[in-house]
């Protein structure tokens, strides 16, 4: 299957791509010092319209959808993969809205999205319920017009940063993941507290916090979808978000990749430069080879998901854990080329290793993905 990007997604891939290069890679070494989330950064991703992308047309968005997502995903984090990792939540949030929302929240929030200045988190991922997402356990208690919601979420990205929140909470607890339900939250509710910020080996630059609902009052109206359908909003969102943090792995395998030939190039031993060692180009061969795989199977999905293909779901699965493994292997061969600089925080490709761990773990980790492959197989 050959991926031939439209004009449109031809001319968000130069535009986004020399924003990464033009205003973001000159940035780097501020961000770097920093260490941590950039309200700059992200004033960037909203002026430049990247919030946006998925709101459709009649909502006054430009209509994009997972390709354009993997797209910008791509490009970004071939210089700075937090840059997606901000935008990842933000665009499975805006999935779950226009998957379930009704025509008042659509015209209400995905309205307020396409704006591009509203970041909204998912607030799924409770601290004993990771994998198992149906284990949650904050509650939302129907109170007359409202919702009274209690309870903890961890890992949260953009918690405390963000406007709108997209949260899951167990409307009926008999009834187990049929029992779910999704909301959105806005910032500044009375009762919604940022617990603990973390402090992460990566991703340096995204702001992921704990969010504490005490005694939280929604409106019924800012139900997403009917009560006790969260759980399937989640999953069919989620369907989206996995070749997007797929092309997060592919953009940033390809950054660090090319960081290496250029040092490859440079870098002289035994009177000659490493790239002239074959030991050194058979890794460069297989490096480039595998990003190549992930990325075909990236927009391969990323077409399939936009199309409704019967398979998408075990292909999002497939491409999240192929282009994240690929990376991880492929930010540790950068390393290894750069030999002891790459153990260095002056060069730029451990920071691309630290990265690349988070593609294995977060949008569900690549054990489960694998069982969900498997599950497609032998249904
Ligand atoms: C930086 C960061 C940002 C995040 N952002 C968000 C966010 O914005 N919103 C959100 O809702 N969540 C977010 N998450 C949460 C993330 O999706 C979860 O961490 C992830 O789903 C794993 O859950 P867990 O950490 O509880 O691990 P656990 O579920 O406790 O798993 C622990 C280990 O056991 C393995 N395992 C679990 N069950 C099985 C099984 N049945 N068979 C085989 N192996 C199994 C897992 O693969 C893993 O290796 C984020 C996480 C991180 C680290």
């Amino acid at each position: 299957m050959d991926i031939e990007f439209t004009e449109e997604e031809k001319m968000l891939q130069d535009m986004v791509g020399r924003l990464a290069r033009e205003k973001i890679a000159p940035m780097l070494p501020e961000l770097n010092k920093q260490d941590t989330f950039s309200p700059e950064l992200l004033d960037l991703l909203k002026k430049n319209g990247l919030l946006a992308i998925l709101v459709p047309e009649e909502f006054g968005g430009p209509g994009g959808g997972v390709v354009s997502a993997c797209i910008v995903g791509e490009e970004l984090s071939k210089v700075y993969p937090s840059a997606l990792a901000i935008l990842g939540g933000h665009y499975l949030a805006t999935e779950f809205i226009a998957v379930g929302g009704s025509k008042e929240i659509h015209e209400k929030y995905l309205t307020r999205i396409s704006e591009g200045y509203t970041l909204v988190t998912t607030s799924l991922t409770e601290p004993e319920a990771g994998s198992d997402a149906a284990a949650i356990k904050t509650r939302a208690i129907r109170d007359g017009d409202y919702y009274v919601i209690n309870g903890v979420k961890q890992f949260t990205s953009n918690a405390g940063v963000a406007e709108l929140h997209c949260t899951f909470a167990v409307t009926d607890p008999e009834k187990g993941y049929g029992g779910i339900s999704a909301f959105i939250v806005e910032s500044d509710t009375d009762g919604l507290i940022v617990g603990k910020v973390e402090d992460m080996m990566g991703m340096r630059g995204v702001h992921s916090a704990q969010l504490i609902y005490e005694d939280v009052r929604v409106s019924k109206d800012n139900m997403v979808g009917p009560e006790g359908k969260g759980f399937y909003i989640a999953m069919e969102g989620f369907d989206h978000s996995r070749p997007i943090i797929g092309a997060q792995a592919v953009g940033l395998a390809q950054g660090a990749f090319d960081h290496a030939v250029r040092y490859a190039k440079e870098r002289v031993t035994f009177g000659k430069p490493i790239a002239q060692h074959q030991a050194i180009q058979f890794m460069l061969a297989d490096m480039a080879t595998q990003i190549e795989a992930a990325r075909a199977l990236v927009y391969k999905t990323a077409v399939m998901c936009d199309t409704k293909a019967k398979d998408a779901s075990k292909f999002a699965s497939m491409s999240k854990y192929f282009a994240s493994d690929m990376a991880m292997k492929v930010t540790t061969d950068a390393v290894q080329i750069f030999g002891g600089y790459g153990y260095m925080k002056d060069y730029p490709v451990e920071s691309f290793m630290r990265d690349a761990k988070l593609t294995q773990l977060y949008d569900g980790t690549n054990q489960i993905h694998r069982m969900v492959v498997v599950s497609n197989i032998l249904k």
